[in-house]
Parts: structure tokens; C-alpha cells; sequence
């Protein structure tokens, strides 16, 4: 499958028109932003990382039983993928207090929830993603309240799913935003990416942060930390 036209190009990705229009390749960028767009950088060899451990965290969640957008890696940093209207909420899971969480209820980062948090932000640039609820989405149209469900449902089964596979590689996922796009034939399925870009990983013996954070708050050894996280999902080969 050859790109075709230049559809998008967003803050870490690139989309491209197929001659299949029910699909599109996403090609990954190893350009990095943080705080709203402010922060900007790149990270050597990210968009390899993320486009490899998405497409196969993708792959396994299939497996478990997720639709997702996943049809075949193209390369290194391109991906073909179903083509999607992408539903404009940020869907975060969260198993421990960090982030904009641990600011916004004034607790320190690193609690373990005895239940996971779920919640949506507005994917808005303009408005800076605010925090919304259930009702709030629906009375914007956002989704319908069967697709509220099926999103709760499916990302809370994703979170059982990778909170088991990455204390395997002994990874504690702290928490994760997912996105979800409705097919040309109408399915919903998990979009977007899952990788350090989009979850907090900390080692689980250390807490050391592998994930974009390294980056957000300057902590140093940015690819190292994605580099290693490459190491624990595909092993030597990586
Ligand atoms: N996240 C993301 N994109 C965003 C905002 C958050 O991928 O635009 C991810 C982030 O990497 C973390 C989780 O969602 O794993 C929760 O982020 P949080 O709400 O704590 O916001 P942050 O502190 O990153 O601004």
C-alpha cells in the first residue's frame, strides 16, 4: 500500500491517504510537545518505538477481544490503519495518583487506587482539553450514550488487559489516555496509539519514570527511557 495524499499532520503523526478510501497510513514523527503545545523537542528513535509497541499492544488487545483500527505495519514508522472519525474525547484510566490528577486534588503522585478512575477530557486544542463528564458529552453530541458505554467498557477492559501484560515486564502502568474513531462501516474501535507518548510506565521495582514525563519535566535520559521500554516488550531483538 503506497501513501497517497497528506491528509493531517498532527503534533507526532503524519496521516495519508490510501487508494483504499477505508484506510489510511499513520507515519510517526519523533517530534515531541508537552504543556498544550508549548513544550516542543524531539526524541531520537521515538516514533519507531511508538509506531512498534502500538502496533503491537494493538494486536494483543485484538486478541483479548478489542476492536481497534490495527490492519498491518507498513515499516518502521508507518502503519496502514482503518479510517476513523476520531470521537473527540480523551479517554483516561488511571491505577495511581500522578499528573494532572495528583495537581488537580492536591495528593502526591504514587497512591495506588483500590478501583481504577476513569475520565474524559474534550479533545479541544482551543478550549486546552478540559476535564468533562458524561452528561456534559452528551449534551454536546460528543458520542451517544451506547457509545459512552461501549468506550467505559472497552477502556476499562484495556486497563485490566495491559496492567497485567506490563507487570509481566515489570512495568507499573500509572495511568493512560486512549482514543476511539468510528469506522467508514460504522464500527467503534480503539484509535489512536498506546505508548510512552500516552501512558505513564514506572519501573515497578524503582518507580523510575520510562515515559514521556522524562521529556515533560526534563528529568534527562528521554530516549533511554524509550529505548528501555522497547527492550521490555520485544525483548534483545529490539
Ligand atoms: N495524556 C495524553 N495526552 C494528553 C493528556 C494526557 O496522552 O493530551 C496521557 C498522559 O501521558 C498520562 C495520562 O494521559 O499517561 C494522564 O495524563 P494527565 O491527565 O495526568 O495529564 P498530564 O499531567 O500529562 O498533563
Amino acid at each position: 500500500m503506497e501513501k497517497g495524499n497528506q491528509l493531517y499532520e498532527g503534533k507526532a503523526k503524519k496521516v495519508y491517504e490510501t487508494d483504499d478510501p477505508t484506510l489510511v497510513i499513520v507515519s510517526y514523527k519523533d517530534d515531541a510537545t508537552a504543556f498544550d503545545g508549548t513544550k516542543k523537542g524531539t526524541i531520537c528513535g521515538k516514533g519507531i518505538v511508538n509506531n512498534r509497541m502500538s502496533n503491537h499492544l494493538m494486536q494483543f488487545l485484538e486478541k483479548k477481544g478489542i476492536p481497534t483500527h490495527f490492519v498491518e505495519e507498513l515499516s518502521d514508522t508507518d502503519t496502514l490503519v482503518k479510517r476513523v472519525d476520531i470521537v473527540p474525547l480523551e479517554v483516561i484510566v488511571r491505577n495511581v495518583s500522578a499528573g494532572s490528577f495528583a495537581k488537580r486534588y492536591g495528593v502526591e503522585e504514587g497512591i495506588e487506587f483500590a478501583t481504577p478512575t476513569f475520565e474524559f477530557s474534550y479533545k479541544n486544542d482551543d478550549l486546552h482539553d478540559p476535564l468533562l463528564n458524561t452528561s456534559h458529552a452528551l449534551a454536546l453530541g460528543l458520542a451517544t450514550p451506547e457509545e459512552v458505554e461501549k468506550i467505559r467498557a472497552m477502556a476499562l477492559k484495556v486497563n485490566d488487559e495491559l496492567k497485567a501484560y506490563f507487570a509481566g515486564l515489570g512495568v507499573r502502568l500509572v495511568d493512560f489516555k486512549l482514543e476511539f474513531g468510528r469506522t467508514t462501516e460504522g464500527e467503534l474501535v480503539l484509535a489512536d496509539e498506546i505508548s510512552p507518548d500516552t501512558c505513564r510506565f514506572w519501573d515497578i521495582e524503582t518507580n523510575e519514570k520510562l515515559d514521556k514525563d522524562r521529556f515533560r519535566r526534563d528529568l534527562g535520559n528521554v530516549e533511554d527511557a524509550y529505548e528501555e521500554m522497547m527492550r521490555r516488550v520485544f525483548g534483545k531483538e529490539a
